[in-house]
């Protein structure tokens, strides 16, 4: 068995474009002569000055080397408290008390590169070569003044203050504690944390933010030793007593200590540089943010987002959907990862053949993919069997979602799955929920099952009312299902039908609760987020989405799904649900379930119910903790939930794992639904609508 280090977000080959980069190395040594001019003037220490943004802050080479040393000698931005951008001066990290969660300059540096432009972080990170020209950024005399009088603000409290008297927090090397780990922030999250004040070149705006220590810091959070290597295995889930039996959050989503200001600002937000309202969409109260994340195809652009019916409440839930994708699209953890071969592991491993892979074709066509080999080392994270109660490795791959190497590209796993909670079981519920409910919806569509339509009337809530009036008000008539098939959970799929038939024809989405009022309302909340801007996406390109409806195979992306049933002629395959078998009310559709839903007040007893549904249905249940440190700290669990069987959501038409998995064509006899298995030629092998 060996070990290698996690790669980080960004390992391309760092520095090329930082190697010609005369103009801020000059500005940097022209800051540094002014700032020690007026440093002996007052007999103070001269400051240290760094450069940042001419190599590239997140490479393996600059981690080795101890940052981002310009090749002529200037200090690394861990040891220094001035930083110079190109647009801006970067005082910091400071704090003004002591005894908060330590970051240092490379922290900084690393999570203000995440921030930057695709064609900035790509001339970073990427290694294409840049020339700089002229003499970049001018720094006059009372530029000069105002980085001074930032720097004594920042170090001493003020400038007739002595210096020194101030918590000033460089972290040097093994002697800082390590990230986020030493001590957990109060209540009030960002006001205990590291401070950065940027200072604009152009205008002289200044600006202070708190900074989260970086996970992936090589100062800060240095790598462990290979002999400790590997993750915390996650211990055995506990009794969690529920504020009522009817919830299944033990916190409501804007109760978290949540550091928003560190997660969303300019400078060094870690999940972006602000989040936005849109106060005009016509059906919910979005509040989104986004930023680039390196994934298998380059910079993609990650939004999340909150669409609840209050602004206030989609921020929270905006937040905490962020910090999920955060732990789940890269290892936020420099700990060492086991390498090894499936073939020498045997059942210390999870086979991810298991999981589902792709057709023989598409690894002889899609030259991103490559057969799965049992012989072939990859990386391994270890998780928690709930069925055998035992660790189990399980491939790197089908955890973190955005991250591979070269050798286990024999799949593309998305989200599905992946939860974050205020403990282990409240995120286990919620992923395990996630892969029920996309299990069962590709059961009903490529099975071509038919679904009992709930009737709406029937609901009791409010919300439910008012938001299928709101999609009447663009057009849209809503219609609900009973979406389960063999599991007892319900899961409850929502289509939305345009009724004059133009473009934007149908929107689906799904929803699982135990609750199966909460089901139905989190189908429709989730339709009501796309029929405001189906249409457009639609008429936005006719002819692309015509060609996928008589080429399936140029269906390529996540979103070209729910834009093909966008056409009006894409109805005809959506029969099992425009002509559903039954109407019948809520009660009577899930009145079995609310017998056997347990009433007991603890969420280990709603996880066990779960868990032993699915091992019922052959599945082992798995959880990897994918909580990065800054979650920790603000008391979040993020899980990734695996149920190798059962049918996994895919975006693309040739990436179709669910089409050859075994539970496609025995789900439906096992319910009882039909004596026989499903045939090929019973199949709706029609790319799902799945949004
Ligand atoms: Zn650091």
């Amino acid at each position: 068995m060996t070990t290698h280090a996690a790669a980080p977000e960004a390992a391309a080959a760092p520095g090329r474009a930082g190697r010609p980069g005369r103009p801020l190395e000059r500005a940097r040594r022209a800051l540094a002569r002014g700032l020690a001019a007026r440093a002996r003037a007052g007999s103070l220490p001269t400051p240290r000055v760094a450069v940042i943004g001419a190599v590239n802050a997140m490479g393996e080479r600059q981690h080795d080397q101890g940052g981002s040393r310009e090749a002529d000698g200037g200090p690394g931005p861990h040891e220094a408290l001035v930083h110079l951008a190109p647009d801006a001066v970067l005082i910091g990290p400071w704090q003004d008390t002591a005894g908060g969660a330590t970051a240092c300059g490379a922290c900084l540096a690393i999570r203000w590169q995440r921030l930057r432009t695709r064609s900035e972080r790509d001339a970073l990170e990427t290694g294409l070569v840049t020339v700089p020209v002229g003499d970049w950024p001018p720094l006059p005399d009372h530029t000069v003044d105002a980085v001074w009088a930032l720097y004594l603000r920042a170090t001493t409290g003020g400038p007739a203050q002595d210096a020194g008297t101030r918590h000033v927090t460089p972290a040097h090397g093994a002697a800082a504690p390590r990230a986020g780990r030493s001590t957990a922030p109060t209540p009030a999250a960002d006001p205990v944390l590291p401070r950065v004040t940027r200072l604009d070149l152009r205008t002289l705006l200044v600006r202070t933010v708190p900074l989260l220590p970086e996970p992936l810091c090589p100062h800060c959070a240095p790598a462990v030793a290979a002999d400790t290597a590997g993750d915390a295995v996650p211990s055995p889930l506990v009794s969690r007593p529920k504020p009522d039996p009817g919830g299944y959050r033990l916190r409501r989503p804007g109760d978290h200590p949540l550091p928003t200001e560190a997660l969303a600002n300019p400078v060094c937000g870690v999940l972006g540089a602000a989040t936005w309202r849109d106060v005009t969409s016509p059906t919910t109260a979005p509040v989104a943010g986004t930023v680039f994340m390196r994934g298998y195809a380059g910079l993609t652009d990650v939004t999340w987002s909150g669409q609840a019916n209050s602004f206030a409440r989609s921020r929270d839930l905006a937040f905490l959907e962020g910090m999920e994708r955060y732990a789940g699209t890269h290892r936020r953890d420099r700990a060492s990862m086991t390498v090894d071969s499936l073939a020498n592991l045997g059942d210390a491993a999870l086979d991810p053949r298991t999981c589902g892979l792709y057709a023989p074709e598409t690894y002889a066509a899609d030259p991103m993919v490559a057969p799965f080999d049992p012989e072939r080392p990859i990386p391994w994270v270890t998780g928690y069997s709930l069925r055998d109660e035992r660790p189990v490795l399980v491939p790197a791959r089908l955890v973190y979602y955005s991250a591979g190497t070269a050798a286990d590209n024999f799949v593309f796993e998305c989200s599905n799955g992946c939860a974050i909670g205020s403990c282990t079981e409240e995120a286990v519920l919620h992923g395990l929920l996630e892969l029920i409910e996309r299990d069962a919806f590709l059961l009903g569509w490529y099975g071509d099952l038919p679904l009992t339509e709930i009737d709406l009337d029937s609901c009791a809530s409010p919300a439910v009312r008012a938001m299928i009036a709101r999609a009447a008000l663009q057009g849209y008539d809503v219609h609900v299902f009973d979406n389960r098939v063999d599991l007892a959970v319900p899961v409850v799929t929502g289509l939305a039908v345009r009724r004059d038939d133009g473009p934007g024809a149908l929107a689906f989405a799904a929803g699982a609760a135990f609750d199966p009022e909460v089901a139905v309302e989190s189908a429709v909340a989730e339709i009501l987020t796309y029929i405001p801007h189906l249409p457009r996406q639609v008429a936005e390109r006719p002819d692309e989405l015509a060609a996928m409806a008589r080429d399936y195979h140029l269906v390529r992306r996540l979103p070209d799904h729910a834009a093909l049933f966008g056409l009006p002629q894409m109805k005809r395959y959506a029969g099992s649900y425009l002509r559903p078998p039954a109407l019948r009310p809520l009660g009577a559709v899930y009145a079995g379930w609310q017998q056997r839903r347990p009433g007991t007040g603890d969420l280990l007893d709603d996880v066990r119910l779960l868990r032993d549904d699915l091992v019922g249905a052959g599945c082992d249940v798995i959880v990897v903790d994918q909580t990065t440190p800054e979650q920790r700290c603000a008391g979040l669990v993020t899980v990734c939930t695996l149920a190798p069987g059962l049918l996994p959501i895919d975006f693309g038409w040739a990436r179709q794992r669910a089409l050859h998995l075994p539970r496609l064509r025995t789900a439906a006899r096992r319910a009882g639904l039909r004596a026989t298995d499903l045939t090929d030629a019973e199949l709706r092998r029609v790319p799902h609508p799945f949004p």
